[in-house]
C-alpha cells in the first residue's frame, strides 16, 4: 500500500507580539491506510482527526513552535496517544503557548521519519523560527516547508526569534538543493515547486 499525502485547510488566529492574525494553516498528514504522520496541529482537533480518519497518528511532527502550528497539540496528543516532535530550538516559542506541557522528542537535522513504507528527512531550516524545520519525501517527490518556504518566497521575519539572513541561508543550503521538481506543501497558502521559487531569487 502505497503512502500518499492528504490535505486539510484549517482556519484560527496566530498570535505574537502582542498581536492576533486571522489565518489559514495548511495540514499535512502522510501516511498509508494503516498509520500516518500529523504535520503541525492547527486550531481544530476535530478537523485533524476528520483527515486522519482510522488511521494510528504515529507522531505529530511540528514545522515550528508558532501557536498556529502547535495550540492543539498535547490535545492531540491525548487523542492519538502519539508523540509530539518539536526542535528544541524552538523552546522558548513553544513556552509562549504551552506553560506547563512539553513535546515528547527533539528533532534533529538529517533524522529519518518513517511511516507508511515512506521516509521524510528532517531538514532544520532556521529563520523563520530557530527550531523550524522541513520534512523532504523523497519517494513522495515533495517537502513539507512550514512557514520557512511558501509560494512566492521566504517566510516572514519581522516578528521576534526570526532572522532574515538566516532564512535566506536555509532556502539556499537545505532546500534549493533538493531536484527542481520537487513540490512543496508549505504551512499556508498553495504548493509551488522548488524550481520555480528558486527562479524568483535575484542569486537562484
Ligand atoms: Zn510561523
Amino acid at each position: 500500500m502505497a503512502a500518499r499525502v492528504d490535505h486539510a485547510v484549517i482556519s484560527g488566529t496566530f498570535s505574537l507580539d502582542g498581536q492576533t492574525y486571522e489565518v489559514d494553516n495548511n495540514l499535512w498528514v502522510v501516511g498509508d491506510d494503516e498509520e500516518c504522520l500529523v504535520i503541525d496541529a492547527p486550531h481544530d482537533v476535530e478537523a485533524i482527526l476528520a483527515l486522519v480518519g482510522e488511521r494510528t497518528v504515529r507522531a505529530i511532527v511540528c514545522t515550528h513552535a508558532h501557536d498556529d502550528h502547535v495550540r492543539v497539540a498535547p490535545e492531540l496528543r491525548l487523542a492519538t496517544v502519539a508523540p509530539i516532535l518539536l526542535h528544541p530550538d524552538d523552546k522558548p516559542l513553544w513556552e509562549l503557548t504551552h506553560t506547563d506541557d512539553l513535546w515528547d522528542v527533539d528533532l534533529h537535522d538529517g533524522q529519518e521519519l518513517s511511516v507508511g513504507g515512506t521516509v521524510l528527512r528532517v531538514l532544520h531550516t532556521p529563520g523563520h523560527a530557530p527550531g523550524a524545520v522541513c520534512l523532504y519525501a523523497e519517494e513522495l517527490g515533495c517537502v513539507f516547508t512550514g512557514d520557512t518556504l511558501f509560494h512566492g518566497g521566504p517566510g516572514a521575519t519581522g516578528r521576534s526569534f526570526s532572522d532574515a539572513d538566516l532564512i535566506l541561508e536555509s532556502i539556499q543550503d537545505k532546500l534549493f538543493v533538493l531536484p527542481d521538481d520537487t513540490v512543496v506543501h508549505t504551512g499556508h497558502g498553495e504548493d509551488t515547486t522548488i524550481g520555480a521559487e528558486k527562479s524568483l531569487q535575484p542569486n537562484g
